[in-house]
């Protein structure tokens, strides 16, 4: 069937109008799937069984959510009030997984558009995940150990019902690490008497997987060494921005050094540092005890190397060959896209889920730089969060290059997952396109399959 581009804008636009008025206000979740549904709009067209089973709807209408309130005791003995969410947006190719989220700007919208790229993403890796995504509007920062544990648990009292391990998997996200994942697991244990792998990003000593607190970050660099590669590039002599400076930059910067490329930023909600020296392995390791274990801001960097810090800045005004946005969602913008695009910038790879704005992606698009999306990039985290549980359920531990040669493995597949639906005609690969391709088959075909569920 032949559809010219005003058909499918025009399919676009009313689909878009649809999902907007059923989901009011929920700015983070029409954005994503805006981008996803430019996308497969042409190949659901294509398809008659797709309008036939209201695919496009069903997969943007999540399987259900869970709101809850949480209620704790802060350390003067004053009660506290969050609100919490677990949202389980499809489990037709496997058990709901995703990550927590506990950050002030957690909202509905936001856990609603990360729950639905997750799907995609998990999708990608070829193991057997569906998505889900959870979080509270609770801020750790300036919260004591006891108070973040006091919190965790009650919030656990509630999520326990709804997860399990061949229900619900979650994992961490922002402000969810080891700590938290520490405390979320031994409340569930205790609540269900049961040592399962229900959670994942756990602790070594009570069933994690080697490579997970790594994955991410060095998942991200993997994928782009192949997207460098595709055009007969590599790492060697480029310069690298890296923004965030949390679990997933900091194992970006340690993959990106050891794969020779510099790297001269990191950042954090309150600014950006620039060293143009590099920040190298002893370097990092400061960042890795400032933000792991002191849990202080990056601006220390500064004051300890005495090179530039931008307070309230991001990194995009650096001249660098490459960018990996690794912070949060829409801390790219058109302009920020233009001023790289100005600066020579040749690659983008989204550490970060959906770090660069819809009009940003565009510019990067016209200008001809290679993009790599978070829900194909980003997606080692959650591979090896995989391979986690099936080491659990298996009740086995592989060691750490067992585990790296895996996540090189599925990158890879996912990068030629990417290009098998995303090359262009001239060669190049739109790789937004080819992973929400991807990602749609596997999971329309499953959903199909199950019958109107
Ligand atoms: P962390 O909490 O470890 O670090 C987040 C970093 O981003 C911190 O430096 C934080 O600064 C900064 N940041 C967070 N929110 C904002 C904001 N609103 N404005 C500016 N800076 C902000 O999180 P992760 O590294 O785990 O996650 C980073 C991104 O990667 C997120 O988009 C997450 O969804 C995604 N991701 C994470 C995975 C994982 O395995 N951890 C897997 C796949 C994707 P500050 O400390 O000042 O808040």
């Amino acid at each position: 069937m032949v559809i010219n581009d005003q058909e499918v804008q025009e399919a676009v636009d009313q689909f878009m109008a649809g999902l907007k008025r059923r989901n009011p206000g929920e700015h983070e979740f029409h954005q994503a799937v805006e981008e996803w549904v430019e996308t497969v709009m042409p190949v659901a067209m294509r398809n008659p069984e797709c309008d036939r089973n209201q695919i496009l709807e069903r997969m943007t209408e999540p399987d259900r959510i869970v709101i809850f309130r949480v209620t704790w005791e802060d350390d003067d003995g004053h009660a506290r009030v969050n609100r919490a969410w677990r949202v389980q947006f499809n489990n037709s190719i496997g058990p709901y997984k995703g990550g927590m989220r506990f950050h002030p700007t957690v909202t509905q919208s936001v856990l609603k558009f990360l729950g639905f790229e997750q799907c995609f993403k998990n999708a990608l890796t070829g193991l057997p995940m569906g998505g889900a995504k959870g979080g509270s509007n609770f801020n750790p920062k300036g919260k004591s150990d006891r108070e973040v544990m006091r919190f965790t648990q009650s919030l656990m009292k509630e999520l326990h019902r709804h997860i399990g391990e061949h229900t619900d998997v979650p994992a961490g996200d922002i402000g969810v690490g080891a700590r938290e994942l520490g405390y979320m697991f031994g409340e569930y244990k205790r609540l269900e008497n049961e040592f399962t792998g229900v959670l994942t990003g756990k602790g070594l000593t009570f069933g994690g997987s080697l490579v997970r607190t790594e994955a991410t970050g060095y998942g991200a660099v993997y994928f782009g060494r192949h997207l460098l590669e595709q055009v007969g590039d590599g790492y060697d002599g480029k310069t690298a921005l890296v923004s965030g400076s949390g679990n997933v930059a900091i194992y970006a910067v340690e993959k990106l050094n050891e794969l020779g490329a510099k790297v001269v930023t990191l950042s954090d909600s309150g600014g950006t540092i620039y060293d143009k020296d590099g920040i190298d392995a002893e370097k990092l390791a400061f960042v890795k005890d400032l933000k792991e274990v002191r849990r202080g801001r990056i601006s220390e960097y500064a004051d300890e190397y005495g090179c530039e810090y931008f307070e309230d800045a991001r990194p995009w005004g650096v001249q660098a060959d490459l960018a990996f946005p690794c912070a949060t969602q829409n801390e790219l913008d058109e302009d920020d896209a233009k001023q790289l695009v100005d600066n020579g910038c040749m690659a983008v790879v989204e550490g970060a889920n959906m770090p660069t704005t819809l009009a940003g992606l565009h510019v990067f698009e016209q200008a001809g730089v290679h993009f790599a999306p978070g829900k194909a990039a980003n997606a080692g985290g959650v591979a090896v969060s995989g391979l986690e549980q099936s080491q659990n359920s298996l009740r086995i531990s592989w060691d750490a290059e067992e585990v790296d040669k895996r996540l090189k493995g599925i990158m890879s597949d996912i990068h030629d997952q990417c290009v098998h639906y995303g090359e262009r005609d001239d060669g190049t690969v739109d790789y937004v396109s080819g992973a929400n391709l991807a990602g749609f088959n596997k999971i329309a075909q499953a959903m199909l399959s199950h019958g109107l569920v």
